[in-house]
């Protein structure tokens, strides 16, 4: 049987059950740290935070959760380790970088004007898979990339170029993060044609569309997709995204759907309250909102527990080589 690398060593695929596919303990965005009023890391209350936002969830029965977090995005391994110490959960670890326009391209940028980063890259993707992410000890289990907003940067491409080799070499699965329904297709055709398996590829944040042939044209190239923003209807509606579930679902999907929230438990840099107005669009934003609501609202229009079972835990286990 598959072994997936988790925040507390390998455990076998088909002990994931239950699975968020796209969540984060924390998320920093690049140059939170220069921010001088920026709240000193504290580990313990980030633990006790990441704990408290999971306690809902694994009420519902929630055993795995994948923390997208790339090495470029304030990513924290030790919390990881300690979060699924006190919950239970098993918690999977990226590797990968984001895209070029919220990333940190720049060292790469710079090193690419003379060397080949496509190589020093996937060199990254290989160490934190294989060997281990710093001194943690902990391996990565999954590829994360990501594209901005209707092109893949000639950067993004050489990430996802190192990702898919990585993938080939390693069979980690690869998740993506693709910006307001753009570039799903092209995510896909790039790392197919780089000989990535397709069966362990999951194009992400699909549920930022509700356009169907665009869905249909993803799953065309043979990938899961996840409708995995669930709550953050400050960027999408809900309701679109329910309804591109059903559809899908409708039409015969169930095997290649993922669910998760890209929620965010801690944000690295400054405190800050977000408008009533913005609050209020994030009101079910959690890692609990899918088991909670999302589900039991699907189900009325008759979605069986079956398709639920194949999206949170047959797909995930099947992702991840099981
Ligand atoms: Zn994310």
């Amino acid at each position: 049987m598959a072994k997936v690398n988790t925040a507390l060593g390998a455990i076998d695929a088909t002990d994931l059950g239950p699975t968020l596919i796209h969540e984060h303990l924390v998320l920093g965005y690049p140059g939170y740290d220069a921010d001088a009023l920026c709240t000193p890391y504290n580990k313990d209350e980030l633990v006790k935070t990441c704990a408290e936002a999971l306690d809902e969830a694994k009420k519902y029965g929630l055993k795995t959760v994948v923390d997208a977090t790339p090495n470029d995005l304030g990513r924290r391994v030790e919390l990881d380790k300690a979060v699924s110490e006190k919950t239970g959960i098993n918690i999977i670890c990226s590797t990968g970088m984001y895209m070029e326009a919220e990333g940190q391209p720049a060292y790469l940028k710079f090193r690419g004007q003379l060397l080949d980063i496509q190589a020093e890259l996937y060199d990254t993707f290989m160490h934190e898979i294989t060997v281990g992410i710093g001194k943690s000890g902990v391996k990565a289990g999954v590829i994360k990339v990501a594209t901005g907003h209707g092109c893949i940067s000639p950067y993004e491409e050489k990430v996802l170029k190192a990702a898919a080799k990585a993938q080939k070499a390693t069979g980690v699965p690869i998740i993506t993060h693709t910006q307001s329904g753009t570039m799903g297709v092209e995510q896909a055709t790039l790392l197919i044609g780089e000989e990535a398996d397709p069966k362990k590829i999951m194009i992400g944040h699909m549920c930022c569309s509700s356009n169907l042939e665009y869905h249909l044209a993803v799953l065309s190239k043979g990938v899961s997709i996840g409708l995995d923003r669930f709550g953050i209807e400050f960027l999408y509606p809900d309701n679109l995204r329910k309804a591109t579930l059903v559809g899908l679902l409708a039409i015969g999907y169930a095997d290649y759907i993922m669910l998760s929230h890209d929620h965010i438990a801690n944000w690295l840099g400054r405190p800050f309250e977000l408008p009533d107005f913005v609050q209020a669009m994030l009101a079910n934003w959690s890692y609990s909102h899918v088991f909670k609501n999302i589900i039991p609202e699907v189900k009325k229009t008759g979605v069986t527990e079956e398709q639920v079972n194949k999206m949170l835990v047959n797909n995930p286990k099947r992702l991840f080589g099981g």
